[in-house]
This record gives structure tokens, C-alpha cells and sequence, in this order.
């Protein structure tokens, strides 16, 4: 190392201008030990202001004259927190998703290192002499009653933390042990402790459980990825098919190569069962990592996985930046899941980092749903992913029989409740047998659509197929994709019937109306009002686990991933809305959230039922979820993307401009349009890869006083133009930069809200 003289550094500042590597010179003192990924400390600015810096690079010569160079100030850790191997990734994400380096650092430190929060240190008490013990013991006994306690509890087994020992000695002070410290007969040790973030006992470990054929088959597939240390697999299996099994004993296969894992859950609280059975069957060996951790937990869970002292780190997708060097499986569990997508700087997508990851640590990647994402199930059909299926609920319990209202005949019959008779009367039945029911409000976003509760008829955009979302202000309809508007119709186009509006309403309107209709039923909700606190979710489970309650009502909260054996009923209040949002996977994410919440019953030894209202009965969406028919939601969806060239067809670039000054937030939007036309008119291959530019407003105009317009590119899906729209945009944010606006450019934008 001693012919290295300078460092390549990125400041710890997210300012565009400084997201370049600064150069510094290395003090003779620090030559020894310094390395690549290490945080230092180094002057900077004109009045050398000591400011947190990351080595990523070590030099011998650079192209600054010597009298220009500084010199840094001191090693900020004693290793670097970066892992060097980790340092191609920042390069790839910055690249990837147009962000600041520093901004990609930052995903791989905790908060609480950056804040030079200490690790918690506590003593261990040991006994020094080994003979006489009883002689000392009766020397102190008279002159305190705790040197004595202490000793013998010593004696019986020493290297015990001393507010434990205090404890056990009735409470002996600190002076009691200064006291025999100063003697010479005890002394006293440091030992890091780490906070732990799981508080459930772990007495009981799990074991295997016996597999099935198609449990021992996917394994067998995947295993050979394993050995091979490269793969991606895509696990399409069934609700209830024990896919976590599956995902367990790829765990025990990556251990036996002396690998280790990654396994990603959509959102921590709101699977509990998962990290749970992780606990349960790996014990100690699990690391949890994510954000609702206090930043004290999680930079012990950070520093266990840092020293090696876990194999298995069990989190939500901040997770995938887990230090780990001996990479070899990452599991994504419910990947179809928006909560994968990073809604704040950097914006990166988990499955394509995490595809990323592995290859470059030679890890192998599982993707697992039982409805995976259009996209994911395409590239499997296309050969980028091997799919293993496991079609068939475990011990063969049949999938729940689903049954769809027509909500239109409801109104005919001059039913104006929100409940139709049908599911009406199996609540009632559901109840009075003790069993339970879990009922779901479909509700997505804020954006209103207007529609005929006569005959079902949606107004939608004559030319993108999408529906149009009602603004109150103006009283009209917009296409969020095109601008194209229309007035409010006053009759139906349809059948002229008057009863044509804007829909939205909310868990408590429905729990009123089931009070109302079952007094005695006990409801807990379960929504964004209930949850914001934490530990609300836990609560909320616990509770209606334990049949504290009768029916758990909610939003696409109470759709995933929970494992409640007495719910026999699911119902669906409005299966429509989610499908009229502006938006080209309304079909995929209505499919889902239909086919994950009927999965929620019918787990244990009854047979599950399954209500679902809709103004749309014959949508193929609601009709393929309704037998549980992946394979043809599929194949129809496939046809329409293609046809409409959208994703897997063509790659979507979103430019989101926001600020508080509409009129320089439309200037910005449009200027970023006329240049990249201007950029598509000197380079005919680009234009021939560009499907589509066009600026509209959001559908949502306004968030917190902010204007929010768009650029919207579609571009066709190969990998040239991806990565030449890449070089584009990032002159066009350097040009077109400014302090009024803020300009956001979204390479996998899972929402175009
Ligand atoms: P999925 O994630 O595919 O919906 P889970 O992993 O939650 O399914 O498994 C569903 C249930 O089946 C769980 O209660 C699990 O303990 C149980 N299970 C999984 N595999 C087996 C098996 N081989 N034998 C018996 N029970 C199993
Ligand atoms: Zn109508
Ligand atoms: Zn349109």
C-alpha cells in the first residue's frame, strides 16, 4: 500500500453540484490502515470546514497540482463501512436511477452511524480469586450485604452483566462492587451489547416440516441455482401453497455452501407471520432489518450482520442494502408488490437491484407470488427467469369458491345498501357459527372516476381506454394520459339513466352499515386511520386472532399475506374501483387484490367462501380471479399491453416536475419537452426507439401545495434505448435544472398518479 498517496472521496452533502470525487491527499500516519468503503473526515469548501466523506477509490497519481491538494483529517471507523465489493453497485444505482452517489451511499449506512451513535456497551462482571472464597465472603459479610450475594453468586459461575447480577443479589448498589473491585476480587469487563428488536421468546425452535411433492420439487430446481451460485427464479405458487417452507429450506441450502440470505417481505407490519417463522425455526441466526426499527436497533441489527454474527437477514426492501460479503440468495416474497418501488430518492425498483446484487455477487434470486407482476411472469415466458410452479394449496385444501354479485341487479331490485342480500346473509351466517370474516374495501389513491350504478357504464378516453378522473373544481373529466376532457354527463350514454356519478367511500361508512345491519357483530378496522401508530398493526391481529372479533374490515391492508385458519368468509364491497383508476395496470392490480384477499380464506379445515360485488361482473379481471386463473388473466392482459404498447411492451420514463408556482412548473415541463425533441431530431435512432413524449398534469395536480405535471415517455423495451434515454436525461437535468422546480426523473415508475 505504500506507494498509494491519495484517496478519491464523495462528500457526505446531496447537492448536484458536489456529486463528483474529490481528491485527498493520505497522511503519512493513516497509510497503514486506510481502505476503500472507509468513512472520513476531511476539510472542505473555502473555509475547510471538516466535513464526513466515502473512499472509492485509492490512487497513486491524479491529475491535481500538489499545492491544490488537502489532506484528510482522520479515519472516522475502525472498518469500512462501505463493503469495497458493494462499491459498483452505488456506481450502477446512480446510473440506474438518476441520483445523487451520495444519495445511493446513504442507502448502505445506517442513520445511526452517520449520527456517530455508539454502540451500547455494558460491563461483565468476573471473580479474580480463585481460593478462600468463603473466607473472603465472611470477611465482607458483616459490612455490607451485598458484597457477600455477589461472591457466591460468582462462585457459581462468574462473567454474569452486572445489572443482571445486581438483580440477583437483591439489588446491590455500584459501590458494592467498586468495593470488591479494589480489593483485586472481582474485576469488571466491557461487552458490547446489541439491541435487540425481537421481543417474543424463542424457547421453542421449529423444525422442518415434512415436504410436499411440489415443495421438494421446487426446492430441487431452485437448489441447483444454489450450487451453481447463479439463477433467477420466479416461484409462482398458489395462496396457501407454503411457499415460506419452500423459501426456509433454500435458506438451509445457501447455509450449507456457507452463503448467506436475503429475504424481503412487502412490509414488515404487516407481515408478521413471516419474519416470525424465520425466528422460529433460525433463532439467533436472524437479523431484522427496517424502518420502523428505532435507529438504535437498527444499527445493532446492522452491526450483527456487519461482524458476521447472523447468516440471515429477514427484512422490508430497504434490506436488500444489507452488508453482507458471502451473498448467496436473495428471496423476494410477494414481489408483485408496489412497496418493492422506492417512492423517495433514490428511486429504485428491489427486483431490479436485487437482480443487479446477484450477479454481481453471484447469489441467486427468488422472485415468489401467487400473482406475480405481469412483467415478472413475461420474462419467465421469454427465458430471462425459470419458473417453478406449485399449483395446489397444502394437504389439498381447495382454493375458497368465489361468488360474483352483480351490483347493478342489487339497485334493480332497489337494494341501496352497500351490502347485496347474498353477502348479507353469509355474515350472518358466517357469525352465528363462530367462525370469521374478513371484509375488504377496495380503495386505491385519491382519483375519482364517474360511473352509472344503472347499467355499470364508465366514461373512459375515446383514445387511451382509460377512465377518465372527475375534478370538482372545473366540474369536468380528464385523461391523465392524453389531456383530453369532457364535460360531466347528466344521463347515462348508455341506458339515459340519471343515477350516473363519482364514486368513493370509506371503511367507516361501511362499518355503520354493518352495525347497523348485524348489531351484535364485533368489528375492528383496520385502515390508515387505525394504523399510524406503531405496533397498531401487531395489535390489530392479535386481536382478531385471538376472536376478540368477528369481522376484520379494511383496506388492501387485510389482503395480504395474513393466516387467520377461522376466517371462512372473504367479501369484497366494491371490486370495481381499483379498475376504473387511470392507470394501465388498474386490470393487474385489481386481479391481485382480488385473488390475494379470497386467498385469506378457507386456510384451515372449513371451506373458505368468497363474496365480490361489482357494477363489472363480466370483466375478465374479476372473472379470472374468480377461478383462480392466473394463466388466462394473463394471457388476455398480455394481449391488450401489446396491442396499446405498454409495459412489458415499452419501457415507461416519467418525468415528475412539482412546485409551487404552477406557471413555472408547466414552463419546466414544457422546456424538458422541446428539448428532448430537439435531441430526437438530430438522432434518428433514438426517435426510432421512442414510442411516445408528451407533457400532461398529474392526476393528482396538487399534494401539499406543490403542482405536479409530467413528462411521460414510452420507449420501446430493449436495451439500447434504455440506456441511451439514460445519457439522454441526464444532460437534460443538468441543463434544465433549476431552483423553482423540482425535476424527478422515474426510469420504473410503478404509479403515474
Ligand atoms: P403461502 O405463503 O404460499 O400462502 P404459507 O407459506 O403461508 O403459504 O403456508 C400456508 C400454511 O401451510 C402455513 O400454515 C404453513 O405452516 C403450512 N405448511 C407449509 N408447508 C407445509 C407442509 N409441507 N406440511 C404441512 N403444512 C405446511
Ligand atoms: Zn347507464
Ligand atoms: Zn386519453
Amino acid at each position: 500500500m505504500s506507494d498509494i498517496l491519495y484517496a478519491g472521496v464523495i462528500i457526505d452533502q446531496a447537492h448536484p453540484a458536489l456529486d463528483k470525487v474529490f481528491h485527498y491527499r493520505i497522511p503519512e500516519d493513516l497509510k497503514a490502515d486506510i481502505q476503500i468503503g472507509m468513512r472520513v473526515l476531511v476539510p472542505f469548501g473555502a473555509g475547510n470546514r471538516s466535513i464526513d466523506a466515502y473512499i472509492v477509490s485509492l490512487d497513486k497519481e491524479i491529475s491535481i497540482p500538489p499545492n491544490r491538494i488537502k489532506t484528510i483529517k482522520k479515519i472516522c471507523d475502525e472498518f469500512p463501512v462501505l463493503l469495497p465489493e458493494l462499491i459498483p453497485l452505488i456506481w450502477w444505482m446512480k446510473k440506474e436511477y438518476h441520483c445523487l452517489t451520495i444519495e445511493a451511499i446513504r442507502c448502505f449506512i445506517p442513520p445511526g452511524l452517520r449520527r456517530n451513535m455508539d454502540g451500547k456497551v455494558e460491563k461483565l462482571v468476573f471473580l479474580k480469586v480463585e481460593t478462600d472464597i468463603n473466607e473472603k465472603i465472611a470477611q465482607v459479610e458483616g459490612r455490607s450485604r451485598y458484597m457477600g450475594e455477589i461472591l457466591r453468586i460468582l462462585n457459581e459461575g462468574d462473567g454474569i452483566l452486572l445489572p443482571e447480577l445486581a438483580d440477583m443479589a437483591g439489588g446491590a448498589p455500584l459501590s458494592s462492587f467498586k468495593s470488591l473491585e479494589k480489593r483485586g476480587w472481582i474485576y469488571l469487563e466491557d461487552q458490547e451489547v446489541y439491541r435487540n428488536p425481537w421481543d417474543q421468546p424463542l424457547d421453542v425452535l421449529e423444525t422442518d416440516l415434512e415436504l410436499t411433492q411440489e415443495q421438494a420439487a421446487a426446492i430441487e430446481t431452485i437448489g441447483e441455482g444454489i450450487t451453481r451460485s447463479q439463477g433467477i427464479y420466479l416461484l409462482h405458487g398458489v395462496t396457501g401453497s407454503g411457499k415460506t417452507e419452500v423459501y426456509m429450506h433454500l435458506v438451509e441450502r445457501t447455509l450449507k455452501y456457507k452463503k448467506k440470505a436475503i429475504i424481503l417481505v412487502p412490509e414488515i407490519s404487516l407481515t408478521p407471520q413471516t419474519v416470525e417463522r424465520f425466528k422460529m425455526r433460525f433463532g439467533e441466526d436472524v437479523a431484522i432489518l427496517h424502518s420502523r426499527l428505532s435507529p438504535g436497533e437498527r444499527f445493532d441489527e446492522w452491526r450483527r450482520i456487519y461482524n458476521g454474527q447472523v447468516n440471515i437477514v429477514v427484512g422490508a426492501r430497504s434490506a436488500i442494502f444489507a452488508p453482507i460479503q458471502e451473498l448467496g440468495l436473495i428471496v423476494i416474497d410477494e414481489a408483485h408488490e408496489d412497496s418493492y418501488k422506492s417512492e423517495s430518492r433514490p428511486r429504485y425498483h428491489t427486483v431490479g437491484l436485487a437482480i443487479q446484487r446477484c450477479k454481481e455477487q453471484g447469489a441467486v434470486l427468488v422472485l415468489g407470488s401467487a400473482t406475480p407482476s405481469l412483467d415478472d411472469f413475461y420474462y419467465s415466458q421469454k427465458g430471462h427467469y425459470t419458473r417453478v410452479t406449485i399449483d395446489h394449496r397444502i394437504n389439498q385444501r381447495p382454493l375458497p369458491k368465489v361468488k360474483i354479485i352483480d351490483m347493478r341487479q342489487e339497485i334493480k331490485k332497489g337494494n341501496r345498501s352497500i351490502f347485496s342480500q347474498i353477502l348479507y346473509d353469509e355474515l350472518k351466517g358466517t357469525l352465528s357459527r363462530g367462525e370469521q370474516a374478513i371484509i375488504l374495501l377496495n380503495r386505491r389513491g385519491y382519483a375519482q372516476f364517474v360511473s352509472c350504478r344503472s347499467c355499470g357504464y364508465l366514461v373512459k378516453c375515446d383514445n387511451c381506454d382509460i377512465s377518465l378522473t372527475y375534478h370538482s373544481k372545473s366540474n369536468t373529466l380528464k385523461c391523465h394520459y392524453c389531456g383530453n376532457t369532457k364535460p360531466y354527463p347528466r344521463v347515462c350514454p348508455e341506458c339515459r339513466s340519471t343515477y350516473i356519478k363519482h364514486f368513493g367511500i370509506g371503511t367507516q361508512r361501511v362499518e355503520q352499515e354493518i352495525s347497523r345491519l348485524i348489531p351484535s357483530a364485533r368489528i375492528i378496522r383496520m385502515d390508515m386511520d387505525t394504523t399510524s401508530r406503531k405496533g397498531a398493526h401487531q395489535k390489530i391481529i392479535d386481536a382478531f386472532r385471538q376472536k376478540d372479533y368477528d369481522i376484520l374490515l379494511g383496506t388492501q391492508m387485510v389482503a395480504k399475506g395474513l393466516d387467520f385458519p377461522n376466517v371462512t368468509l372473504v367479501g369484497v364491497v366494491t371490486a370495481d374501483t381499483s379498475l376504473n383508476l387511470p392507470d394501465y395496470r388498474s386490470s393487474e392490480k385489481t386481479f391481485q387484490l382480488i385473488t390475494q384477499v379470497a386467498g385469506r380464506a378457507g386456510r384451515g379445515d372449513r371451506e373458505g367462501r368468497v363474496i365480490i360485488q361489482t357494477y363489472h361482473p363480466e370483466h375478465f379481471a374479476i372473472q379470472y380471479s374468480a377461478k383462480h386463473d392466473y394463466l388466462g388473466f394473463y394471457n388476455e392482459e398480455i394481449r391488450i399491453r401489446e396491442k396499446f404498447k405498454y409495459p412489458p411492451f415499452c419501457h415507461i420514463v416519467r418525468v415528475l416536475i412539482t412546485g409551487e408556482k404552477e406557471d413555472c412548473v408547466i414552463k419546466t415541463a414544457m422546456d424538458i419537452k422541446r428539448w428532448l425533441e430537439h435531441r430526437l431530431a438530430e438522432d434518428p435512432i433514438i426517435k426510432s426507439g421512442t414510442l411516445e413524449l408528451g407533457v400532461y398534469p398529474a392526476p393528482l395536480e396538487k399534494i401539499k401545495n406543490r403542482f405536479r405535471w409530467h413528462v411521460l415517455i414510452r420507449i420501446r423495451n430493449e436495451r439500447i434505448f434504455r440506456e441511451r434515454y439514460h445519457e439522454i436525461m441526464d444532460d437534460c437535468l443538468k441543463e434544465l435544472y433549476n431552483a423553482v422546480s423540482t425535476i424527478v426523473v422515474d426510469f420504473y415508475p410503478t404509479s403515474l398518479l
